[in-house]
C-alpha cells in the first residue's frame, strides 16, 4: 500500500452506511456460500483472536484508529510496541492535537510511511475542531477526517461502533479470492468485483457484520497466509472453492514486491532517523554522512520537506515540523 494512509491493498468495499448488497442483485448460489461461511468463521474467530489492545473495549474508537494508520503495511509486532507508547501519550484525539505534528512523527519511530503520522495529527486536529473530540460514528464524517479513506473509515465504523459494513484489507481479500473465488491471490489492486463480493459476503445484522469484518482479517492474518496457507487448521478448509479446485496456482499478473533497500525510502528513513533523535535543528553537514550518494540523498530530503515531515530552517539546517 502506497505512503498513503490508504493503501493500495486495503479498501473498503464502498459500501453506503447500510445494506448496500440489499440494492445488489445477489447470486443465490453466494448467498447460500456466504451463508454456510459465517458461523465457522466466526465461531473460529471467537477461540483464536489474538488479544490485541486495539481490541480491548477501553481502546474506544480513537485507538481502533490509531490502530488502522499504525497497521497498514506494517505487521503487528512492529506496530504493538509504538501504539502502546502513543495510545499513552495521547489517550485522546485531543492530546495529540495540542502537539506539533512533528511530535507524531518522531514518536512514529520506524514503522515505516512517516506520512501517515502527520495525517493522523491531522485527522486528530479535526476530530478536536469539528466532533467535540469525538471520533464521529458515520462513515461520511470519518471519510471527510483528513487522511481517513474508505478503509480506514470502514474499519472504524465497524470495529469500533460495531456498525454493518464491508472492510477490505489485503488479508480479507485474500481469503474471498481463495475460499469463494476459487484463486490463489486477489488481484494486485482492489477491483469492484471484489467489492461487490464482499457486500454480498456480508451478514445481515450489525453484530455478526462487524464480528465477520474482523474474523476475516484474522483468518488471512494467521492461517489463510499468502505464501504457505495452513488449511489443515482452517475452518472453512471443507467448503474452500481454492483446495476444492485442486489449489490451482497463480495464473494472473506477477505479485508485486516492495524492495527497500537502497531505494529513496531507505535514505528517507535513515534522514528522518538522525532528526527524530534531535531535540535541536540538525546542520545539513550532519545529514549528509547518513547516505553516501549526493544526488538521492537531496532527493530524499527535498522529498521530505516537500511532504511536509521535515522543516528547513535558515543557515541549512532542518528539524521535525512545528506546525
Ligand atoms: S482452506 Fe486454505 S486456502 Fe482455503 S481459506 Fe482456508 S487457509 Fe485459505
Amino acid at each position: 500500500m502506497t505512503a498513503t494512509t490508504e493503501t493500495s491493498q486495503a479498501a473498503s468495499a464502498g459500501a453506503p452506511p447500510a445494506r448496500a448488497a440489499e440494492s445488489e442483485a445477489v447470486d443465490p448460489a453466494l448467498h447460500e456460500t456466504a451463508r454456510t461461511l459465517h458461523a465457522p468463521v466466526v465461531d473460529w474467530f471467537a477461540t483464536h483472536a489474538r488479544d490485541l489492545p486495539w481490541r480491548r473495549p477501553e481502546a474506544g474508537a480513537w485507538g481502533v484508529m490509531v490502530s488502522e494508520f499504525m497497521l497498514q503495511q506494517t505487521p503487528v509486532n512492529r506496530v504493538l510496541p509504538v501504539y502502546e507508547e502513543w495510545m499513552k501519550r495521547w489517550p485522546r484525539p485531543a492530546d495529540l492535537a495540542a502537539e506539533a505534528p512533528g511530535e507524531a512523527v518522531r514518536a512514529w519511530g520506524r514503522l515505516g510511511y512517516p506520512r501517515r503520522a502527520l495525517r493522523l495529527h491531522g485527522a486528530a486536529k479535526a476530530i478536536a475542531e469539528r466532533h467535540g473530540g469525538e471520533v464521529p460514528v458515520e462513515h461520511a464524517q470519518l471519510l471527510a477526517l483528513p487522511g481517513v479513506g474508505e478503509y480506514t473509515a470502514a474499519a472504524v465504523v465497524s470495529f469500533a461502533y460495531g456498525k454493518r459494513h464491508a472492510v477490505l484489507d489485503t488479508n480479507v481479500r485474500r481469503v474471498f479470492a481463495r475460499a469463494v473465488t476459487g484463486r490463489q491471490y486477489p488481484p494486485n489492486a482492489t477491483t469492484a468485483a471484489e467489492r461487490k463480493l464482499a457486500r454480498a459476503l456480508l451478514p445481515e445484522d450489525d453484530t455478526t457484520a462487524s464480528r465477520w469484518a474482523a474474523a476475516t482479517m484474522e483468518l488471512g492474518a494467521l492461517v489463510c497466509t499468502a505464501r504457505s496457507p495452513q488449511c489443515a487448521r482452517c475452518p472453512i478448509a471443507a467448503r474452500c472453492a481454492w483446495q476444492l479446485a485442486g489449489a490451482p496456482e497463480h495464473q494472473g499478473p506477477a505479485r508485486r514486491t516492495q524492495a527497500y533497500a537502497g531505494t529513496d525510502r531507505q535514505v528517507r528513513g535513515r534522514l528522518l532517523a538522525v532528526l527524530r533523535a534531535a531535540k535541536e535543528p540538525v546542520a545539513q553537514t550532519d545529514l549528509d554522512r547518513v547516505w553516501h550518494e549526493p544526488i538521492q540523498r537531496a532527493r530524499a530530503l527535498d522529498g521530505l520537506v516537500s511532504d511536509g515531515l521535515v522543516e528547513p530552517l535558515d543557515g541549512k539546517r532542518y528539524r521535525l515540523p512545528l506546525s
